[in-house]
């Protein structure tokens, strides 16, 4: 029993220090990749729940990488958060979508806001509100057409620090949405005094609709809550028509999903711009 106990060390041991090796390679390449410009945005449309007009496109990020292919920001994101890189990345996601703007615009394409997810990493430097509009007033884009999307889990850290962050974006004209709501532990009224203008329900919430009537329970209590509270509510990762159907008597404001379209890229995202009704 002492030799298999033995072994299992050195086993662990060694793949303990190859994982520590594809981290140190991946880490590299990751920092190769903000040199080298690898990353590239889709857009993945949010529509109004009740025409299926379209109202944002919502900005997701994906490494090009030379030899991996498409690497989804699952693979990368938490490295990136881990090793700070996430501050130079998150410039890259942020320029890259006010150049997209100003591209659209200047082919004149009747704009919709676009929403780039933030990593609570960003916020702890203390001027995200002037580092945003200085990328809007470079690309000549009024704030109105940039959306943050937070994490619910990321607001609930430092608070303080980050209703600063909040409230000097907010002051810089740009909308505030609660990412993946109900998978933290925020109150309603917390979010509230943070002056989030909308909540987008965690893709879980969504998929549970149509299987259980309880499905239902937690967004009807959300939605009068939000509402109430003066908040919109989408719901993300709608795949099905049914669960449109549910969420529409449900009077959810916006949806977001397979169902309207995939994240796609931008000559794709314009398309989808000029047909402004998804459903
Ligand atoms: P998220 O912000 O919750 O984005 C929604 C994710 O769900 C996207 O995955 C999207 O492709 C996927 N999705 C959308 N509709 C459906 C659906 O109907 N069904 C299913 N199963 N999935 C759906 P993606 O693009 O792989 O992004 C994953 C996460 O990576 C994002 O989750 C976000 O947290 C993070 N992320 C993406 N881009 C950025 C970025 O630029 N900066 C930061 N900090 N994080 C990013
Ligand atoms: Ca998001
Ligand atoms: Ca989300
Ligand atoms: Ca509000």
């Amino acid at each position: 029993a002492k030799s298999e106990g033995k072994g299992k060390f050195h086993f662990y041991e060694s793949s303990l220090s190859e994982a520590l090796k594809a981290r140190l390679d991946m880490e590299r390449a990751l920092q190769q990749a903000i040199v080298q410009d690898q990353f590239v945005l889709h857009y993945q449309p949010r529509v109004s729940a009740t025409t299926g007009e379209l109202r944002a496109l919502e900005a997701l990020v994906r490494w090009q990488h030379p030899e991996l292919g498409m690497v989804p920001p699952m693979a990368f994101i938490s490295l990136a958060e881990e090793t700070g890189l996430i501050l130079k990345l998150g410039e890259i996601v942020l320029a890259q979508a006010c150049a997209q703007l100003a591209e659209w615009k200047a082919a004149g394409i009747p704009l919709v806001p676009v929403s780039i997810n933030v990593s609570p990493y960003q916020f702890n430097r203390g001027n995200i509100g002037e580092s945003f509009a200085a990328c809007l007033a470079r690309h000549d884009i009024d704030p109105s057409l940039v959306e943050i999307e937070i994490t619910e889990s990321a607001m609930i850290g430092e608070q303080d620090d980050v209703a600063t962050e909040l409230s000097s974006l907010r002051e810089h004209g740009i909308q505030l949405l609660v990412d993946d709501f109900g998978t933290g532990y925020s109150s309603l009224s917390q979010l509230q005094r943070l002056d989030m203008d909308g909540l987008k329900i965690d893709r879980a919430f969504t998929g549970q609709l149509s299987k259980s009537p309880e499905g239902e329970v937690f967004f009807r209590a959300i939605m009068s809550m939000a509402h109430a509270l003066g908040m919109s509510v989408v719901a993300e990762g709608v795949e099905t028509e049914e669960q449109l159907r549910v969420l529409q008597s449900l009077s959810c404001d916006e949806i977001q999903g397979y169902f309207i379209s995939r994240p796609v890229p931008a000559a794709e995202a314009q398309v989808l711009m000029q047909r402004r009704y998804l459903f």
